[in-house]
């Protein structure tokens, strides 16, 4: 395929996902600005990234340390003059930390003690550096079912996390992330989801964002108050390889 009928393509799709978040904006009587569109990448190459920003697309996700690490280098080198920010939404190891915070301008897979703490020190290590010039937002990880296998804290851990990472001067909270449960409703899980960050919101009125929807699920999560929906295969395509 050639770069023109890539970026065919990809303007085809981004057209139809956004009338979908439009549409479902307005059955839920939101309003579409209230919902941010973030491009889920991985697997796929920086070019198309690069063929993305050319048609507005400013938020990009990853869910591989290494793989976006050097994503971002090319990425950076083919649109040197683009503005975007870098999203990790994918389970982070501690000793991943310091690598992350090179490029990520948001990790959405906060999800331990242990991680805020490798993500503090890190951040903190990377700003004297001058590695990264910004504070590092952050969202809390929620599992919305008992299995912990893809990340993310117990609702009850929310709390005591959210404090934590108030006491520290580098790291910002923005607010939750989850992903709905394999084989469960999504319609149970983002209400669920919606309730935590309520009560989150009312001791941290700052943490107003809910990353939450992907491609098979993204009109339920919009119903229940989701600000940002993480889009990959209904805009790049199917991934070949298998990508947890
Ligand atoms: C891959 C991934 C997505 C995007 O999923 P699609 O179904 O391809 O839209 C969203 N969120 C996370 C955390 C992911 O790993």
């Amino acid at each position: 395929m050639t770069e023109e009928m890539r970026r065919a393509e990809l303007a085809d799709s981004l057209r139809e996902v956004r009338d979908r978040v439009d549409r479902a904006c307005l059955a839920a009587g939101r309003r579409p600005d209230e919902v941010d569109l973030l491009a889920v990448t991985k697997t796929f190459p920086a070019s198309d990234a690069a063929l993305l920003a050319d048609l507005g697309m400013t938020e990009f996700a990853e869910n591989r340390e290494q793989e976006a690490r050097e994503k971002v280098a090319e990425f950076a080198a083919l649109r040197p003059e683009a503005t975007v920010r870098w999203h990790m939404v994918g389970q982070l190891q501690r000793n991943k930390a310091r690598a992350v915070v090179r490029w990520a301008d948001v990790v959405e897979s906060v999800d331990s003690e242990r991680l805020v703490e490798a993500l503090r020190r890190a951040t903190a290590n990377a700003l004297d550096a001058g590695e990264r010039q910004r504070p590092l937002d952050v969202l809390l990880q929620v599992s919305l079912d008992e299995a912990t296998g893809r990340g993310g804290c117990r609702p009850d851990d929310v709390p005591p996390l959210a404090d934590m990472i108030m006491r520290t001067s580098d790291l910002r909270l923005r607010g939750v992330m989850a992903v709905a449960p394999l084989g469960g409703e999504p319609d149970v899980a983002f209400a669920t989801l919606s309730v935590i960050s309520e009560r989150l919101r009312r001791d941290h009125p700052e943490a107003v964002e809910v990353s939450a929807g992907m491609s098979g699920d993204l009109e339920s999560a919009v119903a229940h108050g989701s600000t940002r929906v993480r889009v990959g295969t209904a805009l790049l395509g199917g991934r070949r390889l298998t990508s947890p």
